[in-house]
């Protein structure tokens, strides 16, 4: 029987410094619960659903309740689960109204011929599944409507436009007792983003990835900088090259830092239980479970907000 492994996220960026105690406790909350799941006997792939059900439900981080509002004032949540015994995923694109997105995505994988539901097509499916219809308001908090009329007033008078809100997508990998690996990952995506914006989290390899002879990873931060590198696949890959987790998550920053000068974080479980996580961002909020069975949270990584740079460049 293996020991099993955890870390989840709750995104990455310039978050404020008066989120981070929150950040850290819904982090810690997650991880926790997912660590019991996990020490019981449960899979990677209910452990890692679960973890990220209890961050969509914690209104500081951006998917679920709290999520970011889109140009029109509308909250579109995306998600993708993936299970690495199988490679079996399943994912939804700007869905609304859905309070917990990776329960519907992990319902697409297991009750669907198909991978992905987007928009209509995906909330028809939730209807069919019993799973409770909200609407923008039930999810939207008074902080992200303050922030949208804000916005829009900016737009109006043409002001300067006020600093986007930092709040975290949020995501969790896991290996569980029987050697099997999941990731989840779960976002209303970028603050007034046009309607039908799709950022990286539901699309397979690039918001996460999970594959028993690798490993699985999560990754947070700018969508469109994170897809063109298919960040959590460039991971798994690098471990599949012979890096730890903390060695591929270095790597997969690096790549995302040079060639598309990427904002963005990622955590990553390897297939031989070890755990990293790194970012280019000035935060990352991540909770993980130590060697000695206690769980540790971090707002960065212990070498700085931005890992193996020297001097601006990549060491
Ligand atoms: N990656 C998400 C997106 O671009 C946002 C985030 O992780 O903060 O939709």
């Amino acid at each position: 029987m293996n020991r099993p492994a955890l870390i989840v996220h709750g995104g990455a960026g310039n978050i404020p410094d008066t989120d981070h105690a929150a950040c850290m406790a819904g982090t810690r909350l997650a991880a926790y619960t997912a660590w019991q799941l996990l020490e019981s006997g449960a899979s990677a792939l209910h452990a890692v659903e679960v973890a990220v059900r209890i961050l969509e439900d914690d209104p500081i981080f951006d998917s679920g309740r709290g999520s970011v509002l889109n140009a029109a004032g509308e909250i579109e949540l995306d998600a993708l689960i993936m299970d690495g015994a199988t490679l079996d995923m399943g994912a939804v694109i700007g869905v609304q109204g859905i309070a917990n997105p990776i329960t519907l995505a992990r319902l697409v994988m297991t009750d669907t011929p198909h991978g992905i539901l987007a928009a209509e097509g995906a909330r028809n499916f939730a209807r069919q599944k019993g799973i409770p219809l909200l609407s923008t308001a039930d999810l939207a908090t008074p902080q992200v409507l303050q922030d949208f009329q804000d916005w829009q007033r900016a737009q109006r008078e043409s002001a300067a436009l006020p600093e986007v809100p930092n709040k975290g997508t949020c995501g969790a990998v896991a290996l569980d007792t029987s050697g099997h690996v999941a990731a989840a990952t779960s976002t209303g995506g970028k603050a007034f983003k046009l309607p039908g914006r799709v950022g990286d989290s539901p699309l397979v390899g690039s918001g996460a990835y999970a594959d028993d002879r690798t490993g699985a990873v999560s990754a947070t931060g700018d969508g469109e900088a994170i897809m063109r590198v298919v960040l959590s696949k460039t991971a798994t890959d690098a471990i599949g090259s012979g890096l730890h987790a903390q060695a591929a998550a270095d790597q997969a920053v690096r790549l995302l830092m040079d060639r598309v000068q990427g904002e963005g974080g990622l955590i990553v479980v390897d297939h031989d239980g070890q755990v990293g996580f790194a970012h280019s961002t000035p935060y990352i909020a991540v909770a993980w479970v130590s060697a000695d069975g206690t769980i540790q949270t971090a707002m960065r990584a212990p070498t700085g907000p931005i890992r193996n740079v020297v001097d601006g460049r990549s060491a």
